[in-house]
């Protein structure tokens, strides 16, 4: 049987238990063990796929086509294992289900409750569609207290009596604040925490502490008086100059041996820290700097585009040089002012997007990125823009919209009824929004010569997707006949997939998230060429 080991959070939330939970998979996965990395979100969204960024942050795609927490991002990107469907979960989910099952009377006439109903179901996700892995790293969404995530705490306090101690570990990540004024710093938050958990049934076997400052021997004491907890597992984690140097602080901090004591275990091979430590480096040294624009709707919230972030960042490493992301909210810009405003930039970004707010400036500046030879990416949305600004302005088609946007446009963009996947015909719909759109990994097959070709240096692709309109493959030859190649298309012919200007030194639009795929120490080729292109710029 694998071994469990839950993450909860205390104090306050945004303490980075994903960032944790993340590094610790890591230095396991590192360390020769096979490992997995779940959440359970304590919200009643079905999944995050409805909820606005300025809510949730990014909405983070798998492979299988599950909308969910930008955390699984994280998981992905430390661990470099592509996450499932099955390793996200929200209160939502397990009440749909219950209640669809309660409906088809397969609770035989009993009464359905939080325990056991709820609390089983849980269970059934922890241990559910694991294989052979040695780990399963399960985050809880939250703080504990919240009485939202009560049923999740009673759910792992009954998986590991059921399972044995020696099966399961607790993790408590808390705050230890600083207090300037008095020049302390204060463990009572994580006493208080810690003893809310205890509350509920469980003692954290290794308390994770948060701090700005390194924690001196006296205070790790306190705390492991008071949390009950051996000293060694009062682990510190100080602020990192970057994410990307979380492993080797939590290595330094000895997380994992600590988790491999508990487990009475032994690593299999060496720890590689080597990535972590070239990339930390490189993204410290002084480099050249490169702008790129990302034009959004979200962009003064930070997680809105996090893989978006990463992704540009490793575009970065691969070229050598530190990206500066110039953020500008595409409301605010009016089509005077953009050659203003985007003067000092490199490159150019629109990512995906819904609904018509801010549309115009986006527009506005694909206008210029296409006149002025500035590299441009458009990633779903910002595609489906470059195809309406080309139709506009080069076609001519003064009317030229997306039917998300004006039911009464020429529909150069317009909703998708039905696609295939592998062979399969689904069917689309605008009147359920949750989980209703082409989602997932889809092929596309790239034109032989063309640059995204020499890009990805492959005759077809598989990207993760996430949208419900599409662009109108009837009006190929006129794009083409134009400059604008359609240089990616679905195997069945019917989805244009990749759009990229012939007279133009970069200039692509795709309709799937190449973001999604990006790791540190696998850049995302995309991210790389369009950096190397602003590099040059
Ligand atoms: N709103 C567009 C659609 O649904 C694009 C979505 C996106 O950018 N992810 O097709």
């Amino acid at each position: 049987m694998a071994r469990y080991i839950f993450v909860t959070g205390g104090v306050v939330s945004s303490l980075g238990k994903g960032l944790t939970s993340a590094s610790l998979a890591y230095l396991l996965k590192s360390q020769g063990y096979k490992v997995r990395v779940r959440k359970m979100d304590p919200y009643l969204n079905v999944d995050p796929g409805t909820m606005s960024p300025f809510q949730h942050g990014e909405v983070f795609v798998t492979d299988d086509g599950a909308e969910t927490d930008l955390d699984l991002g994280h998981y992905e990107r430390f661990t470099n294992i592509s996450a499932k469907k099955s390793d996200n979960i929200t209160t939502g989910k397990i009440y749909s289900d219950i209640i669809l099952k309660e409906r088809k009377g397969k609770y035989l006439g009993k009464t359905v409750q939080v325990i056991p109903h709820v609390t089983d179901r849980i269970k059934e996700f922890i241990s559910g569609d694991i294989v052979n892995e040695d780990f399963v790293i399960c985050e809880i969404g939250g703080t504990v207290g919240d009485i939202e995530s009560l049923p999740f705490i009673e759910a792992i306090r009954q998986f590991s009596n059921d399972h044995g101690k020696n099966k399961t570990l607790f993790i408590h990540l808390t705050l230890v604040p600083f207090l300037k004024s008095s020049d302390e710093i204060k463990t009572k938050p994580t006493q208080h925490s810690v003893k809310e958990l205890r509350g509920l049934g469980i003692q954290p076997d290794i308390v994770i502490c948060r701090s700005q400052k390194s924690i001196p021997i006296d205070q790790r004491k306190k705390i492991s008086l008071f949390c009950n907890v051996a000293i060694e597992n009062v682990i510190e984690t100080v602020d990192v100059r970057t994410i990307y140097e979380a492993p080797i602080s939590f290595y330094k901090e000895k997380l994992d041996k600590q988790v491999l004591k508990y487990f009475n275990i032994k690593a299999k091979k060496r720890v590689n820290l080597l990535p972590w430590k070239k990339i930390t480096k490189t993204i410290l040294n002084k480099r050249k700097i490169i702008n790129i624009a990302i034009i959004g709707k979200y962009v003064n919230l930070k997680d809105a585009y996090k893989s978006l972030d990463e992704a540009l960042i490793h575009g970065g490493l691969k070229n050598n040089v530190k990206v500066n992301l110039i953020r500008i909210e595409s409301d605010n810009l009016q089509a005077n002012q953009v050659k203003k405003i985007l003067r000092n930039v490199s490159g150019i970004l629109i990512p995906g997007g819904f609904g018509k707010r801010g549309t115009e400036g986006k527009i506005s500046a694909i206008n210029y990125a296409r006149k002025y030879k500035i590299p441009f990416l458009g990633i779903c949305f910002g595609m489906q823009m470059a195809i309406i600004e080309f139709a506009r302005n080069v076609l001519k088609i003064k009317k030229a919209g997306s039917s998300e946007l004006d039911r009464k446009c020429y529909p150069v963009i317009g909703l998708l009824n039905e696609w295939n996947k592998n062979g399969k015909l689904i069917k689309g719909t605008d009147v359920n929004l949750g989980g209703t759109m082409r989602l997932g990994l889809y092929e596309a097959k790239l034109r032989h010569n063309s640059l995204i070709q020499k890009i990805y240096k492959t005759k077809s692709i598989n990207e993760r997707h996430r949208h419900r309109y599409e662009v109108n493959i009837n009006l190929k030859d006129k794009f083409e006949s134009k400059g604008m190649i359609f240089s990616g298309i679905s195997p069945d012919g019917k989805l244009p997939e990749i759009i990229e200007l012939n007279n133009h030194p970069w200039f692509i639009g795709v309709q799937f998230h190449p973001e999604f795929k990006s790791r540190p120490l696998s850049p995302h080729p995309l991210f790389s060429s369009f950096i190397k292109a602003a590099k040059v710029y």
